[in-house]
């Protein structure tokens, strides 16, 4: 049988990629050096998977930053002011990435989003009024070849023609419809030198289509197919999807003469019905069936019994979805061997496809029995009270009483805060000193002791700060948390950390997703110490900081031996008993962070209740129902892309939500008002990411933009997120100005 995968980890075994191109960004390398090495490791890759017994390797997977913006570059999709530039094509390329300023010009960089419902994110794409699609890399010929002197003949893999569409943003007076010409022209301009250059397979990755498809963009994935597909210059066309199933596309699909189609059956919940359908002899079926998301060993019994049941014997067995989305290997972790048994990164899904292969076509009886025995004793114990905790919640565990009405009145009576209260998300900047005091406590190289004289001088300083400059509502810092997951997790019961787990999230940066192993409890007060100790150190209010369970769920690699619903209850119940901790320890106000709570929204929205939202959001009002009336329970959300769920958001219950929205242009408030959200709010208004300090006026524009659509009463004045990746000059800079304009707002209100 063919194997495959769908694309393979771009940074390397120990993320040589991310320190090459560091290097180079530092000037310390030059180009000709990045680019050899980069070839050196796609080498590597490239045997790996051949090695492992992959019979169709896929090339054009790598990418110096991300694949939609190699496929911008491919055709020509480049704003005019890049274009411009006087720039070599790999300065031009980073310079849309991570924006340029130099002494040949400034420009930003572009935008980037979420790619799907996965923390990797993708640049997108603009298409402006003379914009001029044409061929214009030669990336993925140049690797095409590179594969083919290695004696290996793959198949180039490029982001589709209706995908990119759909991703793109778009200049006012343009549409993606003006560009599908020139698109379809392009794509059969590769399509023809690829075929030249000896090649037989394309593969064009699709996943728009495992969205919800309106009329209008059906017809316009049509087009662009039916057109692209009238002369496919003598190669073989595979269409892929994944992250879920193509149901509105999919009869429509049969019909195209495409070569071939993949289909993922681990996220698409009704893939099996659909080929069940039936499924044309004269295509291949690239089947998605190893999970390329999640780090467990594929259950061979279970994929076995999935392909007897698809109905066609033209099968090319493949991961769901690019192992980009999984760490590159266990080899290198050190876990116990019971435990690493149930692991399998990128380079163990190989194998895993192979042994498929073998069990179905040779036999393999000891394969599939040692695979059985994996999966038939019992990995980890239950939790006895744990589960009967959680069968025994009733509604009244999710409710908060008394309702927001009463609350709001007897909270504004407790804590007596002016109008427009200004407050930050929680972090301020962790410079160097913090963490390389962390590191080198963790190392045992610092005391405990020496450590936390340490932290208790940062929360000093700060505390102190914060009530000069005159905030209301005060933070101590988090100084003493590198990641707003791994702290909790740490103090978890059923977490696992591994060494070099490192996952692509954006440009050259990877996270390290912690394990969810068995059930979890809470091991002991987590954030008791610190945030008692900031508030011993003033009257005024300061804020208890915590990270939600549903966002500790999605940055988390979950079991998937119990549903993700049941792990997030237990979640909720740990940071139920940190929350109660901190109320009785005096806190006043006890922020939530649901940062990730958006991230995990499913793709198609007759998902998004029964799926998700459903268990999501009363498992956020689990952890503070209990609280009393006069405890402020505030939440965090990073984007402001909830305007599709806002009541979803009020019935979260929380006192006050910020969330970023400065970039967005406060689009969202009017939907606030639209649909009479009642949780206090407070919108960010200024923008973290960049080191900027806010211009004159501009705060005080916003300010005037927020109170001008939110009743307010019910406004908060902070910043869009947290601070711990910006400097200490510019935070207090753009602090200052928030609380000046913030006062000056006040005034004005109160004549
Ligand atoms: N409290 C966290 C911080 O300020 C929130 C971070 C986030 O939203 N990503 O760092
Ligand atoms: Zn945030």
């Amino acid at each position: 049988m063919v194997t495959t995968i769908i694309g393979f980890p771009r940074l390397g075994e120990f993320r040589e990629l991310k320190f090459t191109t560091e290097k180079y960004f530092r000037g310390e390398i030059g180009e000709a050096e990045l680019l050899e090495s980069a070839k050196t490791l796609r080498r590597k890759h490239w045997n790996l998977v051949k090695e492992a017994g992959i019979t169709e390797i896929p090339s054009n997977d790598f990418s110096h930053y991300d694949a939609v913006l190699d496929t911008a570059f491919l055709l020509n999709v480049v704003p005019q002011a890049v274009q411009s530039l006087d720039l070599t094509d790999l300065e031009r390329y980073f310079a849309l990435a991570r924006g340029y300023q130099g002494e040949k010009g400034d420009v930003r960089a572009l935008p980037m989003k979420k790619w799907f419902n996965t923390n990797y994110h993708y640049i997108v794409p603009k298409f402006e009024k003379d914009t001029q699609v044409k061929l214009a890399s030669n990336k993925i010929f140049d690797e095409f070849v590179e594969a083919r002197e290695r004696g290996l003949l793959t198949r180039p893999v490029l982001i589709g023609p209706f995908t990119f569409l759909q991703l793109a943003d778009y200049e006012v007076g343009t549409a993606p419809t003006d560009f599908v010409e020139s698109i379809v022209a392009t794509y059969q301009a590769v399509f023809e030198t690829l075929a030249n250059l000896g090649a037989k397979t394309i593969q064009l990755d699709e996943p728009s289509l495992v969205k919800d498809l309106t009329a209008k963009e059906k017809a316009l994935f049509l087009d662009i197919y039916e057109k692209l597909l009238a002369d496919k210059k003598g190669l073989s066309v595979l269409v892929q999807t994944y992250f879920g199933d193509v149901r509105d596309i999919y009869a429509d699909l049969l019909t195209l003469p495409i070569d071939g189609l993949g289909l993922d059956f681990v996220e698409g919940k009704k893939t099996l019905e659909l080929v069940s359908t039936g499924f044309p002899e004269d295509k291949v079926l690239y089947a998605g069936i190893v999970n390329g998301k999640n780090i467990w060993r594929n259950d061979y019994e279970k994929s076995l019994a999935l392909l007897k049941k698809i109905p066609t014997t033209n099968i090319v067995l493949n991961t769901s979805c690019s192992l980009l989305h999984v760490p590159f290997t266990t080899v290198n972790e050190e876990f116990e061997a019971s435990i690493l048994q149930h692991f399998s990164f990128a380079v163990e899904k190989l194998a895993e496809l192979r042994d498929l292969d073998t069990i179905l076509t040779e036999g393999g009886a000891d394969l599939l029995a040692r695979n059985k025995d994996l999966f038939r004793t019992e990995r980890v114990g239950t939790n006895q009270d744990l589960a009967a905790r959680i069968a025994g919640l009733t509604e009244a565990d999710y409710t908060r009483l008394p309702d927001f009405a009463e609350r709001e009145i007897i909270q504004a009576e407790r804590l007596k805060l002016p109008e427009l209260p200004t407050t930050t998300i929680g972090s301020f900047p962790q410079t160097e000193e913090v963490r390389a005091t962390r590191l080198a406590f963790r190392k045992g190289e610092v005391s405990a002791q020496a450590y936390d004289t340490f932290l208790a001088k940062q929360i000093d300083d700060w505390i102190e700060w914060q009530e000069e400059v005159g905030f209301d509502v005060l933070v101590h810092g988090e100084f003493e948390r590198n990641d707003m997951v791994e702290y909790f997790g740490q103090n978890l019961s059923g977490y696992l950390f591994s060494k070099n787990g490192w996952v692509q999230s954006y440009g050259m940066r990877g996270v390290k997703p912690p394990i969810i192993w068995s059930d979890v409890t809470r091991l002991q007060p987590i954030t008791v110490k610190w945030s008692s100790y900031a508030q011993s150190k003033t009257d005024k209010p300061v804020k208890g900081m915590l990270t939600g369970p549903v966002t500790i769920l999605n940055w988390s690699f979950p079991r998937e031996d119990i549903s993700i619903k049941e792990s997030t209850l237990q979640i909720a119940l740990a940071i139920k008993e940190e929350v109660l901790d901190l109320e009785t320890a005096g806190i006043k106000i006890i922020q939530i962070d649901e940062a990730a709570l958006r991230e995990k929204l499913p793709l198609r929205r007759s998902d998004w209740y029964e799926d998700y939202l459903d268990w999501a959001i009363p498992a956020f009002r689990l952890v503070h129902s209990t609280v009393a009336p006069d405890t402020q329970i505030h939440t965090h959300m990073c984007y402001s892309e909830f305007t599709d769920i806002i009541p979803a958001i009020d019935n979260m219950d929380a006192d006050v939500i910020s969330f970023e929205a400065s970039r967005s242009n406060l689009v969202i408030l009017d939907e606030l008002k639209a649909q009479n959200f009642q949780t206090q709010v407070g919108p960010g208004v200024y923008d973290i990411h960049s080191p900027r300090v806010p211009a004159d006026g501009e705060i005080d524009h916003t300010i005037e933009a927020i109170l001008a659509k939110v009743p307010r009463q019910k406004v908060w004045i902070n910043p869009d997120c947290g601070l711990k990746t910006r400097g200490i000059k510019e935070t207090r800079e753009s602090l200052i100005r928030l609380v000046e304009v913030a006062k000056l707002a006040r005034q004005a209100i109160t004549k």
